[in-house]
């Protein structure tokens, strides 16, 4: 019997033995092609010796040393090299250990800076319905997915929820791309007004969503329409980019290509590519010299932060999405990984959308294309794809989700940039072989 504690309690797993490149195998020899990296983690596959090289050699010097008394040479570097590449105004990157964590931190960074500028009645956040933010308690306070709260709501910081921005559910007809990107933004001001500005710390957001809606990315325009009502409300945008940054989309930061910076964001995942658990938020210099020049002290922080190997690890990561081109190449072979999609299931009677940007792609599962109705819960479509993906020696990440009310389903792919042509056709394959199987 086993003692290690699994989220499903009933699941039998394979043991996983090693890694090869996209290919993850397990104890028995079978080869599984790690369609989503994961959860959106593995960008560099699974055997990146430049990433092990540069674990063994931090290991050989010094593993440990508490940010409370050292910094580290791995953790200075990645810090330059993070900010040299990150989106104008952010200036300071705070290490922690993963996604959730670098969200907590963000939270209360927003909260002491409104404190250390004078505005101490500054609580509220406001974010948007289908999102993840993570599992900790004001993560998931700030998050929008009704199933992974519920339990938890007693617990929680209030926070108000807004639409996402969703074209494919939201936009009406005859309404332009534009126009829809306007409408829904604007939800954002009239929510602000209705808390009264004062009141309000923050507006959180994910720039392409990931877990809740499978690679939803924005409608041109919406993102900057939501960057001037924050900036006209002294609001401070929070982006988290703990899935679709590092490179996933194409572009280092996935804001990048709306135009905009944020105030705060979060990555991790891509960050340490798997390799090690490591995390940061970034942020602006006017809100870094607010804590500096008033307190002098974030009043946050954990024993694991800048960890010297998860950051040594991290730098040979970005070392290769920046430099490496590795970012470019996502990009690319997103580009042939959509269109092989595309060409597959474009006419699929329960495929109803296929989006996303870069090696960030979804497909969204409908029992009706025409009316876009999802399936019935208890066909439960997510947890029987998945099932069927990797017998047949696929790791996807299909997922369910509410929408008006009804669970639907949608299947998020973010697979190494690494992957070869033969290796999209085989992802494209597999994949049929389940939608075959289940729909
Ligand atoms: N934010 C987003 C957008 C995520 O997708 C996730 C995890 O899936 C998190 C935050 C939480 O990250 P972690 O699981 O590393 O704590």
């Amino acid at each position: 019997m086993s003692h290690v504690f699994p989220r499903h309690c009933h699941a039998t797993q394979p043991t996983v033995a090693r890694g090869d490149g996209a290919y993850l195998i397990d104890t028995a020899g079978k080869r599984y092609l790690d369609g989503s990296g994961g959860a959106a983690v593995s960008c560099l596959g699974h055997s990146d010796a430049d990433v092990t090289d540069a674990i063994r050699a931090q290991l050989d010097k010094v593993a440990f040393a508490h940010t409370g008394f050292m910094t580290s040479e791995p953790a200075e570097r990645l810090a330059d090299l993070l900010i040299a590449h990150a989106p104008a105004g952010l200036d300071r990157v705070y290490f922690v250990s993963g996604g959730s964590e670098a969200m907590e931190a963000a939270l209360k960074l927003a909260r002491q800076y409104m404190i250390e500028t004078g505005q101490p009645q500054r609580h509220r956040v406001i974010a948007r319905r289908q999102s993840y933010h993570g599992n900790t308690l004001g993560a998931l306070a700030t998050g929008g997915n009704l199933w992974r709260r519920e339990p938890f709501a007693p617990m929680m910081i209030e926070t108000s929820h807004i639409a996402p921005c969703y074209a494919y559910r939201g936009q009406q007809d005859g309404e332009s791309e534009e126009a829809y990107g306007l409408r829904v933004a604007d939800e954002l001001e009239a929510e602000i007004q209705r808390l009264g500005a004062d009141q309000v710390m923050a507006f959180v957001a994910e720039p392409v969503v990931g877990a809740t809606s499978g690679a939803v990315p924005p409608v041109t325009g919406y993102f900057r329409r939501i960057r001037e009502i924050c900036d006209r409300h002294g609001v401070l945008l929070i982006l988290d980019e703990v899935m679709c940054g590092m490179g996933r989309t194409g572009t280092l930061f996935a804001c990048e290509q709306d135009g905009i910076a944020p105030d705060i964001t979060a990555i991790a995942k891509g960050l340490g590519a798997g390799y090690q658990p490591v995390g940061a938020m970034l942020c602006t210099g006017t809100i870094y010299d607010a804590i500096s020049g008033g307190s002098g002290f974030f009043q946050h922080g954990h024993t694991y932060i800048g960890h010297p190997v998860a950051t040594a690890a991290a730098l040979a990561v970005l070392t290769k999405l920046t430099d490496g081109g590795m970012a470019a190449r996502a990009a690319r072979v997103g580009r042939t990984l959509r269109a092989a999609l595309e060409d597959r299931f474009a006419q699929h009677p329960h495929v109803g959308d296929i989006r996303g940007r870069g090696m960030f792609l979804g497909l969204e599962i409908v029992e009706d294309r025409e009316t876009k109705t999802p399936f019935a819960p208890d066909r439960q479509v997510a947890k029987h794809l998945k099932a069927r993906a990797f017998e047949a020696g696929l790791i996807c990440y299909p997922m369910g989700g509410t929408i008006d009310g009804r669970q639907g389903a949608h299947v998020l792919l973010a697979p190494p940039f690494i992957l070869s042509n033969d290796q999209v056709g085989e992802l494209v394959d597999k994949l049929s072989t389940a939608m075959d199987a289940v729909l």
